[in-house]
């Protein structure tokens, strides 16, 4: 009679442990970006922008077959490296919306730029939100806190322009 009833509670003691080796355990949240509301979109698109972007060699190459200068591809990268800081240190102060400033490129996005302004979390799915969108563009980001900046403006969706194009400054 007793036999029975003490297999039955070794296989419960069984089945209790094969619960606590096997439960799902809680997900482990990266502790670095949870500072805040928007913490959890706060990585620097740097690395996503090296894969989406065509590297210097390929403009280069590009450059030179349309017997363009070579200094655009410079001034591309130097730029693109400009707004990339301003939204790594927008980061740090918790910078959640951007403003376009726009350059004399006479091209369909940038003559019409300032109209629009960026949502960082919008950065993290669209890296082509971030100027320069083309060679030759001098577009910049700007992180702002000031709401009546951007109340006026509409918020970016998509940009419709390739790299290779190269429009003249109006
Ligand atoms: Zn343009
Ligand atoms: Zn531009």
């Amino acid at each position: 009679m007793l036999a029975p009833l003490i297999f039955f509670f070794i296989i419960l003691f069984f089945i209790g442990f094969l619960v606590i080796i096997f439960l799902p355990k809680e997900e482990e949240t990266p502790k670095i970006y949870h500072s805040g509301t928007y913490s959890i979109i706060r990585v620097s698109p740097r690395e996503k922008l090296k894969k989406e972007r065509p590297s210097k060699d390929e403009m280069l190459d590009f450059v030179r077959k349309i017997g363009k200068d070579e200094s655009l591809v410079d001034e591309y990268f130097n730029i693109l490296e400009e707004n990339i800081k301003e939204i790594e240190e927008g980061d740090k102060s918790g910078v959640v919306f951007f403003v376009y400033e726009k350059d004399n490129c006479s091209c369909e996005t940038c003559k019409n730029i300032d109209n629009y302004y960026l949502r960082r979390r919008d950065i993290v799915e669209n890296t082509s939100l971030i100027p320069p969108f083309h060679l030759g563009c001098k577009c910049k980001i700007k992180g702002t806190f000031d709401a009546t900046l951007i109340e006026t403006k509409e918020r970016i969706k998509f940009v419709n322009s390739k790299w290779e194009d190269i429009y003249e400054e109006s």
